[in-house]
């Protein structure tokens, strides 16, 4: 599922009203998790719905047809609108007024977001690196949300693995030169586990440099290896192609 489809299923207003099966659900519960737009309707959707209740709900909400959609945005404006200027003369401060918001990310720093994939020890068992003490060590930092530390640690081992989560650490502390070189040169380790994350994440690290080109390549070399990621690398890759 990616925006347009959502869009052309009117997905958003079939999930809010609860329309939707368990596997489209899901499927748009994925991608709304890690997609600002979606996720923001959904907010405005949902909010639109808590305004409606107590009262009797209008017929046109269960069957919305779609040039409608923009006049129940404006709506939720509305009443948001509204809330906030009861809330803010209800409690008569000055401060209440919206603090200034920070400028919203642009598309391509959200395709460069990065989710940092969980790490599981008994995934690796058998794996020299998972016995290591020190990558284990780190590993329960990176695990912790610790990723300065984490990186700090993981600069001490060179296995796969460790090159692998070092350039996630560093990502995740907005670090983004180093894991380029790093995931590339899991690349040209030849046979691990990693190789397919390495090239997903690569794409991500060269968003991070502004290196459209670079990203497009590794996404179609990760997609190439038909893995875990290829369709999350498809849905990337159709939005990296529209960045203008
Ligand atoms: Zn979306």
């Amino acid at each position: 599922m990616n925006c347009e489809t959502v869009e052309r299923g009117n997905v958003v207003e079939r999930y809010v009203l609860g329309q939707l099966n368990e596997a489209e659900q899901a499927s748009f519960e994925d991608h709304y998790f890690a997609c600002d737009s979606c996720f923001e309707q959904v907010r405005l959707m949902q909010g639109l719905q808590a305004a409606g209740e107590g009262r009797p709900r209008p017929a046109v909400v269960l069957e919305m047809p779609r040039r409608n959609w923009m006049i129940w945005g404006a709506v939720a404006a509305v009443v948001v609108a509204g809330f906030l200027l009861t809330e803010i003369s209800r409690t008569r401060q000055p401060a209440a007024v919206p603090v200034a918001k920070s400028p919203a990310p642009s598309e391509l720093q959200l395709l460069a977001r990065v989710d940092p994939p969980r790490y599981t020890a008994t995934n690796l068992r058998s794996s020299a690196s998972d016995r290591d003490e020190k990558f284990r060590a780190a590993m329960t930092k990176y695990a912790a949300g610790d990723y300065a530390a984490a990186a700090n640690d993981l600069r001490g081992v060179d296995t796969a693995a460790a090159r692998f989560y070092l350039s996630i650490a560093d990502l995740m502390t907005g670090v983004v030169e180093e894991p380029v070189t790093m995931l590339r040169s899991i690349d040209e380790m030849g046979e691990t586990p990693y190789l397919e994350q390495a090239r997903f994440f690569l794409a991500k690290a060269l968003l991070a440099n502004h290196d459209i080109a670079g990203a497009t390549k590794a996404l179609e070399q990760t997609i190439a290896l038909k893995g875990d990621r290829e369709t999350e690398a498809r849905e990337l890759l159709e939005r990296v192609h529209k960045l203008p």
